[in-house]
């Protein structure tokens, strides 16, 4: 199966926002072995949408159009590809009584064009919208499959994945099954990592074994092609174990999961609960943990001390250790590590202090950064000496927090 993306929506061509949808569908396209041609972006118009339409069907066996299933005037999506197919356009019944129904609750009258966000193209399959009103379409014509998605990220991304996803799955040979699977590694280079598995992906065909490195942690996607899913799983399962032989004390996880959500996973199911005194994170740590649900089970709380008087006077780190060793030091790591334990009463504290850049903090080069781990029993300090903008050594250092915290 080949596919194409057009992302329909004014605003992409004037910059307003990216089309983050295409990345979304490209990256979960690849991920069941669909190959994703080529990227159109259109405006809000007709006669363009029309050609784009026509290109695309010449070349690809899928198309997927994001956006333009809204009530407003320029949103023209459906009505397009009924012109060009020659199909004619129906209410869904279920979707044009949650529009209905979404007036009637609100008490004011419906808006005529609100009506479009349940339309149809005649023959085709519907995508009831959960996270939303307008439907989704799916439309066989003349050897191209169309699908229409709703531009708002949030309503494609819960249609894709509930619906959409599995009518393509179903589609697609059975013998031809592709699946794949992300393993998550910190703490070692794209280029170590690599090394290490030289061996497995030179001699490795099925499963292909794709390494990537973003933003601190390197991912490796396994994609095996088997007659089915069972086949597919069982190869996939057999290239991770040996490559957890090799490389496994790097791996924190799979998938879509992050070495926050990690944490507040581990701490759940131990019962821990944590709190934590940021310096050179500055709330990002506890932030990351904030956006996993569940982290109300397990983080009591945090304090952004920034300036040595904050850490003193908030924390009550002794001014003597700054004094002596300086804000940016193991000492003083500890210390506000300790103090927000206290402080909280939680069972784990951790504490981020050290030297985002440009320049140095009493004599530091930018990089070196302390984190403090404190529960009942001690309190240990690891040093980091980080490399790349201050935004990133920020985020690294909040990623080896959970990576200390995940290997206390
Ligand atoms: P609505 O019912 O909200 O009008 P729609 O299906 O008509 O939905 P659009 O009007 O094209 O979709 O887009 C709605 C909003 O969704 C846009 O303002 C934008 O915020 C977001 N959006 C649309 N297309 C994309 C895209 N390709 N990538 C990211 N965001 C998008
Ligand atoms: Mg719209």
């Amino acid at each position: 199966m080949n596919a194409e993306i057009i992302a329909v929506g004014s605003e992409l061509l004037l910059g307003q926002i990216a089309d983050t949808n295409g990345q979304y569908l490209s990256t979960e396209l690849a991920g069941i072995g669909i190959n994703v041609y080529r990227h159109t972006v259109v405006g809000d118009n007709e006669e363009r949408l029309l050609e784009a339409l026509k290109e695309a069907s010449e070349r690809a066996d899928t198309i997927i159009v994001s956006g333009g299933l809204g009530p407003t005037e320029d949103d023209l999506t459906k009505e397009t590809l009924a012109r060009f197919t020659g199909k004619q356009l129906f209410y869904h019944e279920a979707s044009l009584k949650k529009v209905e129904d979404y007036f009637a609750k609100k008490g004011s009258p419906m808006p005529q064009n609100n009506k479009k966000q349940a339309l149809y193209t005649e023959s085709s399959d519907v995508f009831y919208n959960r996270a939303g009103f307008a439907c989704g379409i799916g439309l066989e014509h003349e050897d191209t499959l169309f699908l229409l998605l709703p531009g708002p990220p949030r309503e494609l991304k819960h249609m894709f994945e509930n619906d959409v996803k599995p009518y393509l799955l179903n589609r697609l040979d059975e013998n031809a099954l592709v699946l794949s699977r992300v393993l998550r590694f910190f703490g070692i280079g794209e280029s170590r990592l690599e090394e290490q598995l030289i061996d497995l992906i030179q001699h490795q065909t099925n499963p292909t074994i794709a390494p990537l490195a973003s933003d601190g942690e390197v991912t490796v996607r396994l994609t095996a092609k088997a007659a089915g899913r069972a086949e597919a799983e069982k190869m996939l399962d057999t290239v991770e174990a040996q490559i957890q032989n090799k490389v496994g004390k790097y791996l924190y996880g799979k998938e879509k999961e992050t070495l926050p959500s990690q944490v507040v996973r581990m701490f759940t199911d131990n019962g821990l609960t944590i709190a934590a005194a940021e310096s050179i994170t500055g709330g990002w740590f506890s932030k990351a943990l904030v956006d996993i649900p569940g982290a109300s089970g397990i983080l009591e709380g945090a304090v952004t001390v920034y300036t040595e008087q904050a850490k003193t006077k908030v924390l009550g780190v002794d001014a003597d250790v700054i004094a002596h060793h300086g804000a940016v030091s193991s000492e003083c790591a500890e210390q506000m590590a300790e103090k927000v334990r206290r402080m909280y009463g939680s069972r784990i504290g951790i504490s981020f202090t050290g030297t985002a850049g440009p320049g140095s903090i009493e004599g530091k080069e930018p990089g070196t950064v302390w984190i403090g781990v404190a529960d009942s029993r001690q309190v240990t300090s690891h040093l980091l000496n980080l490399t790349g903008s201050r935004e990133h050594i920020r985020r690294l250092a909040v990623y080896y927090g959970c990576w200390f915290l995940l290997h206390r």
